[in-house]
């Protein structure tokens, strides 16, 4: 019985070991042409996604490597009023900690057997039994399992849902190498998250371990069309910066520096997600993990719930290694009622974030803590 998954990210990973360890070999079928192809990204904040690493036997390893510190905020008005600082004391328990996404990939790679992921092969389609590649190339499957993220292809054998623009544009930047180039903005920043909220926009600036800081540029209430409008240059990166930092005018120049300062990579981003709650009928020989399930707004939960479903669904096929159906339809039900209320409450943060207040919301969202 071969199970063939599609996507090697955080979801598509979690779910090969977790097979590996109850003694299911699978194939990952992954697009990128290598594990170091692509740069992988942020920062991730795990808090629930740690059961998920438990079953995959990879929780101490994790910890021995997540950023504890990265667990520090900072919470700031468009003028520099700082509203809430938190810094994480040394001995506290690494209940929310950031790790970077290129060292959890590797985790889950490193503990997986080399020929379990086969990179250079994009899902094209499937059709009795058998996936197709882009390019060429097919293998046969027994059930075929799509965590193949956002834009997952595997997601229409199931079901006609696409995500739906959030109303959210975002400008990925980041300062490379910051402490000795501009300790002062290091500093600034802290060693975890440093977020300000003014009316319709947002600038976040996160920590990495690779000693760099990225940043993202939120606006608000715009539409899907609104990069084509705006004028942001992105093949000009020196005048996309000026253009971003006139998009942010009468705001503190210590913040705006972040944007003044940044490297040459100036990258834009449409936010989307599915329906809270989605649904499809269960079908043995297909499912779906992580976003390509239940893409939400980045409030944080995505890369917790798809390792979670991964763990879930592997502990369900373990259980059920003859009856695919069965483990598929039990996994299916606990993903389908977990996910909803994950969707549910990152909506709700999402509407939050996008009212004219959210520093002040956010501000007391944060105070019980
Ligand atoms: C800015 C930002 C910040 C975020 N921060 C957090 C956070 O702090 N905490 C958190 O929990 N979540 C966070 N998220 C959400 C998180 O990134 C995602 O929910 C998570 O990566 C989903 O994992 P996945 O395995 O489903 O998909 P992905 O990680 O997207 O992996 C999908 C994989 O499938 C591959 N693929 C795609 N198409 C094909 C194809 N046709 N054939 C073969 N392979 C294919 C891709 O190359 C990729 O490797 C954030 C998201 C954003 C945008």
């Amino acid at each position: 019985m071969t199970i063939a998954i599609v996507g090697a990210g955080m979801g598509g990973l979690a779910l090969a070991r977790v097979l590996h360890v109850n003694g299911i070999e699978s194939v990952v079928y992954e697009r990128d042409a290598a594990r170091d192809a692509r740069r992988q990204g942020g920062m991730l904040d795990i808090h629930s996604g740690q059961r998920a690493l438990r079953e995959a036997g990879l929780l101490e390893k994790f910890l021995t490597i997540a950023r504890g510190e990265g667990q520090d905020m900072r919470l700031l008005e468009p003028d520099g009023t700082l509203l809430l600082r938190e810094d994480t004391p040394d001995d506290a328990p690494l209940l929310r900690p950031e790790i970077d996404r290129t060292d959890l990939r590797a985790l889950f790679l490193d503990a997986l057997p080399a020929e379990t992921v086969r990179w250079g092969h994009a899902f094209d389609h499937a059709e009795d039994g058998v996936v197709h590649f882009a390019g060429g190339g097919s293998a046969r499957y027994d059930l075929l399992v799509g965590a193949d993220g956002a834009n997952s292809r595997v997601r229409g054998l199931l079901t006609d849902a696409r995500p739906a623009h959030l109303g959210q544009n975002a400008v990925e930047l980041a300062i490379s190498d910051i402490d000795a180039r501009y300790p002062d903005l290091a500093a600034m920043v802290g060693r975890g998250n440093y977020w300000v909220f003014g009316e319709g926009k947002s600038l976040s600036a996160q920590r990495n371990g690779d000693g760099c800081v990225r940043i993202g540029i939120s606006f608000y209430n715009t539409g899907e069309e609104w990069f084509e409008t705006t004028g942001i240059p992105f093949d000009n990166p020196p005048a996309a910066r000026a253009r971003l930092m006139e998009l942010l005018t009468g705001w503190d120049p210590e913040i705006t520096r972040l944007i003044e300062v940044s490297d040459d990579t100036v990258v834009p981003r449409t936010l989307a997600a599915l329906p809270v709650g989605l649904r499809w009928p269960s079908n043995p020989k297909a499912t779906l993990v992580g976003d390509a399930a239940h893409l939400m707004p980045p409030v944080g939960e995505g890369a917790n719930m798809a390792m979670l479903d991964g763990a879930v669904l592997g502990a369900a096929l373990a259980a059920h290694p003859d009856d695919f159906g069965t483990a598929v339809a039990e996994y299916e039900k606990e993903m389908f009622e977990r996910t909803e209320a994950a969707a549910r409450m990152s909506a709700d943060m999402q509407q939050l974030l996008m009212s004219p207040d959210a520093s002040r919301r956010l501000l007391e969202f944060f105070q019980p803590r």
